[in-house]
C-alpha cells in the first residue's frame, strides 16, 4: 500500500509546472500552472492555478491519482451489458433500438431541457448512451455523449467564495444542457463508505463520497464514489443551493451509473461551477444509522436559496 502510494505521489510530480508574474492587480502573486493535471489523460487539458506552493502540495498529499472514469473492480468485464442497436444511420431516425427502449435525452450533442427542469435521481431517469454493442459510428451517433468525456476548458482555482478549489470554465462558455464532467472515483460498497466516513471524521479531513440512489421497485440501488485519493475534475467542484451544474446518471456499457454533470444553465467564461451535492433529494436515514450527532458542515455558496449547511449525502 505504502509503495502504491509513493509511486503516485511520484507520478505527481512530473506535472510540468510555469510560472508567470501576473500584471496589474495581481503584480505580488507569483502564480504556477500546472497545464494538465490529467497529464494527457482527458481529450483538453485540465489546468490548475494556484499562488501558494503549500496549498498546492497539500493537495499533492491528499489526491494521488487521475482517472477519467470510475474505478471499479479489477478485472472488471468491459463488454457492455446491454443490447445494441443496428442502425445503419448512425442512429438518426426515430426506429434506432435504444432510443425506442430507453427513449432519447440529447438534442445538438447537449441534454434536451425538458430533462433540466428534472432531477434526475429523484425522478429515477437514467440515461442510455449507445454502446459497445450498438453498430453506430462513435463519432457521429448524436446518443453518445458523456463516453466521449470532458470537451471544455476546465480549469482548477482557489475560490473566492472560501471553499478552496473550485472549477470554471477559463476560456469560453458552456451551454444549457451542455456535458461538463462525470464525478469520478473509486466505487466503493457502502461498508466501506460508512468506514471511510468515519475515518475522515476522527483525522478531520474532508471527504467527498457521492451516493447515489436508485429506486427501484421496492429496492434501492445505491452507488457510492469516492473520489477523494483518485478521482477527477469533478471532485473539485463546489456545492450550492442554486447550482449551475445537475447530475443525470448516465449508462454507457455498464450497469453501475455514471455521475454526469451537465450545465443547467448557461454559464459565463470564469464562472464557478457547482452542483447540489445532495442532488436535490434530502435522505437522511443511512447518516443516522452512522452517528445522529454529526457535525453539519456550514454552506458558503452565498445563494439566496442556501440551506446554511452542506447537504448529508454527500457526508456519508
Ligand atoms: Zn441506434
Ligand atoms: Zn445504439
Ligand atoms: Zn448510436
Amino acid at each position: 500500500m505504502i509503495n502504491k502510494l509513493y509511486f503516485h505521489h511520484v507520478s505527481f510530480m512530473f506535472f510540468r509546472i510555469f510560472f508567470f508574474n501576473m500584471t496589474g492587480s495581481l503584480k505580488e502573486n507569483r502564480r504556477l500552472i500546472i497545464e494538465d493535471i490529467s497529464n494527457g489523460l482527458e481529450k483538453f487539458p485540465i489546468s490548475l492555478i494556484y499562488d501558494d506552493i503549500k496549498e498546492f502540495e497539500e493537495l499533492q498529499n491528499i489526491f494521488h491519482k487521475y482517472v477519467v472514469n470510475c474505478v471499479t473492480v479489477p478485472g472488471a468485464d468491459s463488454s457492455s451489458y446491454y443490447d445494441g442497436c443496428d442502425c445503419k444511420d448512425d442512429c438518426k431516425s426515430e426506429d434506432c433500438g435504444c432510443k425506442s427502449i430507453h427513449g432519447f435525452f440529447y438534442i445538438s450533442r447537449g441534454l434536451n431541457p425538458i430533462f433540466l427542469q428534472s432531477n434526475s435521481i429523484a425522478s429515477n431517469i437514467s440515461i442510455y448512451e449507445c454502446n459497445s454493442n450498438c453498430s453506430c459510428s462513435p463519432d457521429k451517433c448524436p446518443n453518445r455523449l458523456v463516453q466521449h468525456g470532458v470537451s471544455l476548458p476546465l480549469q482548477i482555482f482557489k475560490s473566492d467564495s472560501g471553499c478552496g478549489w473550485g472549477v470554471r470554465s477559463h476560456t469560453r462558455r458552456i451551454r444549457k444542457g451542455e456535458f461538463v464532467c462525470e464525478y469520478a472515483g473509486e466505487i466503493i460498497k457502502t461498508d466501506e463508505a460508512k468506514h471511510r466516513w468515519i475515518m475522515a471524521k476522527e483525522i478531520n479531513e474532508d471527504n467527498y463520497i457521492l451516493c447515489l440512489r436508485e429506486h427501484v421497485k421496492d429496492r434501492v440501488l445505491r452507488t457510492n464514489i469516492d473520489p477523494i485519493h483518485i478521482g477527477n475534475i469533478g471532485r473539485f467542484i463546489n456545492h450550492s443551493c442554486d447550482p449551475n451544474l445537475q447530475i443525470f446518471l448516465t449508462r454507457i456499457n455498464s450497469l453501475i451509473p455514471t455521475a454526469a454533470l451537465f450545465a443547467k444553465k448557461d454559464i459565463g467564461v470564469n464562472e464557478e461551477l457547482s452542483f447540489d451535492y445532495a442532488g436535490g433529494v434530502n435522505d437522511n436515514s443511512d447518516i443516522q444509522e452512522i452517528n445522529i450527532n454529526v457535525e453539519r458542515k456550514k454552506c458558503l455558496c452565498g445563494s439566496q436559496y442556501c440551506k446554511g449547511f452542506l447537504p448529508f449525502d454527500l457526508s456519508l
